[in-house]
């Protein structure tokens, strides 16, 4: 491609930034980076209180996070954060140890089973299910991997693994069909409680393109990354850092693509690009742009979950000394519960905001509304002896886009993948991957790779 193409990006969170940062590496300046908010950074936002930096958003990374690290190095920053450790809690509010043998002896029996299981299902995936964790989805469903591996090398690897059509089913059967059942009690951790939704309704290529094995085990060793000033300062230092820095406040009302041109009105003014790359929401893209009949088709079959969190004061007699989680709140049938509650920094009592997150839609349930679960958490905290005196942040994220099985396996990666710049316009972020920072940082790198050589 002509390195002189215009190009707009819209959104400036971790996808639209580093989509700059690298096309900037592979010699195309031309490029405009346009975010709706007065900030950057997107769903890893990190307010402040009392002079020190929270987490409402993305709280961590772990060592195979390597296309964050490319912004770090890019950037001249590393992940400087606190030291996360947590513990967890029964639903009266006891410590319990799920883990410890010693403590459960009923069902000491089940966790040997459960560590056997999980030893067979790492040599599953190396052999089995071969090319199980590249980043993206595309040939999946064709039972092809075409990508790069999760390694420092990135190296490219693609082949023929008809396996890998099992990775549509919901990780629930996916893992029964192996007989590794137990091991949902080890990926659940990182992953409902992470608001990314129940094993019996989200595909396992999402489960395990996000916690491909080595990831987990850095979970389990609590081996993660965090960042003092919050990961929002990780994308606000790349903001910095790129030649173009994201135009903020940009309220963007139609984009218009004809003659090979793509027009944006932008705050009231028409911008002209060559390409256009979305990273916000597809799924909102028709209220904007001049959707086509195809890109509707697609974009209206994709769901979100609805994640919440309130970031709270306690007293000081009443303060968690550690995060804490709530494994038998983590199941379907507990929806709108608090699932886990955050303490970030151990050189600080009470005088911390914590926070708290709770789940609450499942596809096959009714949603439960914001208001409700927000007094369910309330009530949570007050039985786990940590009750709030005030809460004084509160959001409701637009969380984890993605398909279900059905489409999932009937292919609505590779159909998407195929309309990648059908319409001048190429598709990045959260869907296209998967809803965390690498991920979604490592997508932007291969779209750049792919097509902007
Ligand atoms: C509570 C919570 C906890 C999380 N924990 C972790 C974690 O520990 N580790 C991890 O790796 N990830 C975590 N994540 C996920 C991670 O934050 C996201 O996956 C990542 O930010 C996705 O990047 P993105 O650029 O694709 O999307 P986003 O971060 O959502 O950024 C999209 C940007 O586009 C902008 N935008 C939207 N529409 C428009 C428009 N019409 N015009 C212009 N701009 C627009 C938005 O304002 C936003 O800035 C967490 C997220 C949340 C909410």
């Amino acid at each position: 491609m002509d390195k002189n193409v215009r190009i707009a990006i819209i959104g400036g969170g971790p996808a639209g930034l580093s989509a700059g940062m690298y096309l900037e590496q592979a010699g195309y300046e031309n490029y405009t980076i346009y975010e709706r908010n007065g900030w950057v950074g997107g769903k890893c936002h990190s307010p402040e209180y009392k002079g020190r930096r929270y987490e409402l958003g993305a709280i961590m990374g772990v060592p195979s996070y390597y296309a964050v690290h490319d912004v770090e190095e890019f950037c001249g920053i590393t992940h400087d954060g606190p030291r996360l450790n947590r513990n967890y809690k029964d639903l009266k509010g006891n410590v319990v140890d799920p883990f410890d043998p010693k403590k459960h002896p009923l069902s000491a029996p089940r966790l040997l089973r459960m560590k056997s299981q999980i030893k067979k299902f790492g040599e599953l995936l190396q052999t089995k299910y071969k090319g199980y964790d590249i980043n993206g989805h595309r040939g999946v469903a064709q039972g092809r991997y075409d990508g790069y591996a999760v390694t420092p090398g990135r190296e490219k690897i693609e082949g023929v693994n008809e396996n890998l059509k099992d990775l549509a089913l919901p990780f629930k059967d996916f893992c029964e069909k192996n007989g590794v059942e137990l091991v949902q009690d080890v990926w659940i951790g990182p992953f409902t409680s992470f608001g990314y939704g129940y094993f019996d309704e989200i595909p396992a290529a999402y489960v395990l393109k996000y916690l491909d094995f080595q990831t987990t085990m850095n979970f389990v060793k609590v081996n993660l990354w965090t960042w003092k000033d919050g990961t929002q300062s990780i994308w606000e230092h790349l903001n910095d850092a790129i030649k173009h820095p994201a135009l903020l406040n940009s309220d963007i009302t139609k984009v218009e693509r004809k003659d090979g041109k793509v027009f944006i009105t932008v705050n009231g003014k028409v911008e002209e690009f060559d390409k256009l790359i979305v990273t916000a929401p597809l799924q909102y893209f028709g209220d904007y742009a001049d959707i086509r009949e195809d890109e509707k088709r697609y974009f209206d079959k994709i769901d979100y979950e609805r994640y919440d969190v309130q970031g709270f004061l306690t007293e000081d007699d009443k303060a968690p000394e550690i995060s804490y989680y709530i494994m038998e709140n983590m199941v379907p049938e507990r929806l709108g519960h608090l699932m886990v509650y955050y303490h970030r920094w151990p050189d600080l009592g009470a005088d911390q905001m914590y926070v708290t997150y709770a789940l609450r839609k499942h596809r096959d349930l009714k949603e439960i509304d914001y208001e409700e679960s927000k007094k369910m958490v309330l009530a949570d905290l007050e039985t786990m002896g940590n009750p709030a005196k005030e809460v004084i942040e509160e959001r409701s994220w637009y969380y984890f886009p993605h398909v279900f099985t059905e489409d999932y396996a009937a292919g609505w990666y590779d159909d998407v993948e195929a309309m990648q710049d059908k319409y001048d316009t190429f598709y990045a972020g959260e869907i296209m991957s998967f809803g965390d920072m690498d991920e979604t940082v490592e997508y932007s790198r291969e779209l750049v790779e792919r097509f902007f050589k």
